[in-house]
């Protein structure tokens, strides 16, 4: 049982975690190993830092932070939910559950959509990117989900009671081995595009093939912060996690921070905002 849980170890969830561990809070980090800050060849505009690669940036911070043993699990979250009787956060992650008094998203702005024709034109028209949000409306249709990992088999165990059928959609990419996966159709075919007149209808692949279905779940890469934060009904908009003066979700006690904000997408905002969230932690206990 932890007082704060942070999902994310990019310069938002190392610096939320530097000031929860140094006010002697019990946390974890749980973290993939992916940060945005990786992918910048150079960073050249933080403060007092001349010129740094984004990997030695990233590198730092997580020096930084085994320094101080504050305590990183690598492994990916797929859901977050709400225990109403203790009143706890439950994270849940491939392999693992924890519980905490606190969670602060700090998982970047990753989510991805498909560059597939007619997905944008049905989102909201059968196109969705939760399961647990809009399964019940799929009640005994046949539904597909787009995806090849470990998210995508969560939201297909989620909707696999309610629909009729659900079909993963690797479009074109291998599925990771995963013990639930056996329990799904799966087609690895190349998607060509989604038609329908008004709602979503049918999926057509690049072998000519077809299929008839009601609806479609976007469950590439990992679940992101917007995903997760839908999932237990914080407010989202613009794709960006609507937060108040205290870096707090619609949902109390959950906090989020960094790139999933929205507004400036730069380490100095993401570093501000972490520190925000565990100062708010701290000061609401
Ligand atoms: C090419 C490029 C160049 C850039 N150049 C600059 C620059 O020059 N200056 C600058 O200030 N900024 C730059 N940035 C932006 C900067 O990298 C980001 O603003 C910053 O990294 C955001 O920090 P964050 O902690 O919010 O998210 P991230 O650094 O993206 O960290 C998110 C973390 O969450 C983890 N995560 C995500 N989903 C899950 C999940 N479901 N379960 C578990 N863990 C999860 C990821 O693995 C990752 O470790 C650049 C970005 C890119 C891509």
């Amino acid at each position: 049982m932890y007082d704060v849980i942070i999902i994310g170890n990019g310069p938002a969830g190392i610096s939320a975690g530097l000031y929860l561990k140094r006010a002697n809070k019990n946390i974890l980090i749980v973290s993939k190993m992916n940060s945005a800050l990786k992918k910048a060849e150079k960073i050249e505009n933080y403060y007092g830092v001349e010129s740094i690669t984004g990997d030695e940036l990233y590198n730092l911070g997580i020096i930084q932070a085994k320094r101080l043993n504050i305590p990183m699990e690598e492994d990916e979250v797929i859901n977050i939910g709400y225990n109403e009787s203790n009143k706890k956060f439950l994270v849940t992650t491939v392999n693992n559950e924890f519980e905490a008094s606190n969670v602060i998203l700090a998982t970047g702005t990753n989510r991805m959509t498909p560059k597939i024709k007619g997905i944008k034109d049905f989102e909201g028209k059968g196109v969705s990117y939760c399961a647990i949000c809009d399964a019940f409306f799929y009640k005994n249709k046949n539904v597909a989900v787009i995806g090849n990992g470990n998210y995508a088999i969560h939201e297909a165990k989620i909707l696999k009671p309610i629909a009729n059928s659900v079909t993963i959609l690797t479009n074109g990419k291998r599925m990771v081995e995963n013990r639930d996966s056996s329990d799904f159709d799966i087609d690895e075919s190349n998607i060509r595009e989604f038609r329908g007149n008004n709602v979503i209808e049918e999926v057509e692949f690049e072998n000519n093939n077809k299929r008839k279905i009601d609806g479609v779940f976007i469950a590439i890469g990992t679940a992101s912060s917007v995903d997760l934060a839908k999932k237990i009904g914080a407010l989202v908009k613009n794709n960006n996690i609507v937060i108040d003066e205290n870096m707090q979700t619609t949902v109390k006690g959950m906090y989020a921070c960094g790139d999933c904000t929205g507004g400036l997408l730069q380490v100095n905002k993401a570093v501000y905002e972490g520190a925000k969230a565990a100062l708010s932690i701290i000061k609401n206990k």
